[in-house]
């Protein structure tokens, strides 16, 4: 990349996916909110009355494309909404009022769109009428998709650049990451979002370096200008000099040869200093991510996000046979260890909410988890008859996200089994007994592990969200990842209360959050009475070589002393001196 010459700028936001990238700038702005206002010369309005005509036909195709599939996969009901979405398309009045917009004015069509919606939203707001009360709903639904296809966000055009990408975005979805991310993208760079939102859990996910928590970077970057971003340290700069751009340059490739060097440990154990076994096991978003398993030690996979085969192949379903083949896949790959794959954790910020045919104020309180299982049963049978099917091939476990009490466990249960039930007169090969385990990761069911222990098979700590709902933090907002402790002493006492549960009730339990792969918290988690951790494949080289330096007994009264305290910042004080000292006196034992 050759270096330009202005002014070199430095702006510091959070690491949350490691690497260095360099590259050049594209800009994708996504929040349909920030329409700009182009003023527009009279010779250019009847072009720009066209190019929204076009964008309206390119809405309702998409519209009616979805509507199809929608219909074919969950029937007439909810195939409505979209038909009800592309009548807004074929409104005279509405679109004669967008065109008369664009030339009364004298402006762009991405504003002409947005005001007459925003205007017509006031005037259905303000009805009596609840039927068209509601309809502000579609009509913002409709206005997205019209901007869209007048943004065209510019993935079809990032294959044109020469050179590598670093996006820049104010706010990206799992998606749009996932479909900009496969192509030749280095690195991201997003205004919004924290350490564990899953935009940047699918970052490091395609091993992509991202920071977030920039807000306005947007304003400050145009595209083509040569970035620089550290996911480590969370630093972005903008047109580097030659100097600071070979400094990278040298870092980068040590950061590559102290990995490579860390690989070294794959064929290793996970044992610790005094002979205790620890199973660190991948968490797997992405199909391309299933040979990372073997490639990085892991001890098989102890959290597969099912839900990205869904949002890959949205708005249709995955078929039971999509499912059990690639179930069937991960099974036989990590035998002799097991394969734990969580039912679609669909909701809260993981599906478009016109699927559902609800809207929700905030989706993150709402039908999200099992909830959702248990609300549209019919739409996770394929994939509970394929995990039925699959585990005939190897230890599979089955496992359900976001429970938060007693009667969940026991109607998913009832329904697991009539689907096994099922599958035996149908006479197709089946594990009956398939281990059935939930996800630990909403307060109230931590505090009821005890119970639920004597219910399930195993647990998973899904600390990403339990500290969400725990500490009342939004995991994507920027604006308040200082209040995401893990080590809040609060959210340490219920871990070991769920770990002491699982432990009594003789069932397995691991901890799946991000927490998992921080290099001083993984410690805390072993001193806590967790031996199975599980992580991004990526760490686990770098967790093992540090685990394999401690002693659980010295652990042990390190996290006793944690629990002990009052503040997060004491804990971490503590924790920082500790880890020190028993490092220093376990390679003077060794
Ligand atoms: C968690 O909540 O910790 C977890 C592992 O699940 P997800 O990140 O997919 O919500
Ligand atoms: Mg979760």
């Amino acid at each position: 990349m050759a270096t330009q010459h202005g002014p070199m700028q430095e702006l510091t936001g959070l690491g949350v996916s490691s690497g260095i990238a360099i590259g050049r700038a594209v800009c994708i702005e996504t929040r349909t909110e920030e329409v700009y206002r182009f003023p527009l010369a009279a010779e250019e309005l009847d072009a720009e009355v066209e190019r929204f005509e076009r964008a309206i036909e390119a809405a309702r195709d998409e519209i009616l494309r979805v509507r199809d599939k929608v219909e074919k996969q969950m029937g007439d009901e909810l195939a409505a909404v979209f038909e009800a979405h592309s009548l807004f398309l074929q409104d005279a009045t509405f679109v004669r009022r967008i065109a008369g917009r664009i030339r009364e004015e004298q402006v762009n069509a991405e504003w002409a769109v947005y005001r007459t919606a925003e205007e017509l939203g006031e005037q259905f707001a303000a009805m009596e009428d609840d039927y068209l009360r509601e309809r502000r709903e579609d009509l913002r639904d409709v206005a997205h998709q019209l901007l869209r296809s007048l943004q065209g966000i510019s993935h079809h055009q990032l294959s044109e650049i020469e050179g590598d990408v670093v996006v820049v975005a104010d706010l990206l979805t799992p998606s749009d990451a996932l479909r900009l991310g496969r192509g030749k993208v280095v690195g991201f760079v997003i205004e919004t979002g924290g350490k564990t939102s899953h935009t940047t859990i699918i970052a490091r996910s395609l091993k992509l370096p991202a920071i977030t928590g920039l807000p306005g970077v947007l304003s400050q970057v145009t595209d083509e200008d040569p970035v620089i971003l550290d996911g480590e340290t969370g630093t972005v700069i903008l047109h580097p000099t030659d100097e600071v751009l070979a400094d990278y340059r040298r870092r980068r490739s040590d950061r590559i040869r102290r990995d490579r060097e860390l690989m070294s440990t794959c064929a290793l154990s996970a044992r610790t200093a005094d002979g205790v076994e620890l199973e660190l096991m991948a968490n797997i978003d992405l199909p391309e991510e299933v040979p990372d398993v073997r490639r990085y030690g892991a001890a098989g996979i102890g959290l597969y996000r099912s839900e990205f085969l869904y949002i890959e192949k949205s708005p249709e379903l995955p078929s039971e046979e999509d499912h059990y083949r690639l179930y069937r896949q991960l099974v036989e790959l990590t035998a002799p260890h097991p394969a734990i794959i969580r039912t679609y954790d669909l909701g809260g910020r993981k599906l478009a909410s016109k699927l559902l045919n609800v809207h929700e104020e905030n989706p993150v309180l709402g039908l999200r988890g099992v909830r959702l299982t248990l609300a549209q049963p019919e739409v996770f049978k394929p994939q509970i008859r394929a995990l039925y099917r699959a585990a005939s091939h190897g230890d599979l476990w089955a496992m359900i996200p976001l429970v938060s009490t007693l009667e969940e466990v026991e109607r998913f249960r009832s329904y697991a089994t009539s689907i096994a039930e099922e599958l035996q007169r149908e006479g197709i090969e089946h594990r009956r007994d398939l281990p059935i385990g939930i996800m630990i990761e909403v307060p109230c069911a931590a505090l009821i592990a005890d119970r639920l222990a004597r219910e399930v098979d195993f647990f998973s700590i899904g600390t990403n969200d339990l500290i969400q709902y725990s500490l009342a933090v939004d995991r994507n907002n920027e604006h308040v990842a200082d209040l995401y402790q893990p080590l809040h002493p609060g959210l340490l006492r219920m871990l070991r209360f769920v770990i002491d549960s699982a432990r009594d009730a003789g069932i397995s339990v691991s901890v799946c959050g991000e927490v998992a792969s921080d290099i001083r918290v993984a410690p805390l988690l072993v001193g806590l009475g967790l031996r199975r951790l599980s992580m991004s494949p990526r760490a686990v080289p770098r967790i093992k070589t540090r685990l394999r330096g401690l002693r659980v007994s010295d652990l042990e009264e390190i996290a006793q002393r944690c629990l002990e305290f009052g503040a997060a910042s004491e804990v971490s004080a503590y924790l920082d001196q500790a880890l020190l000292n028993e490092a220093r006196s376990s390679s003077t034992v060794s």
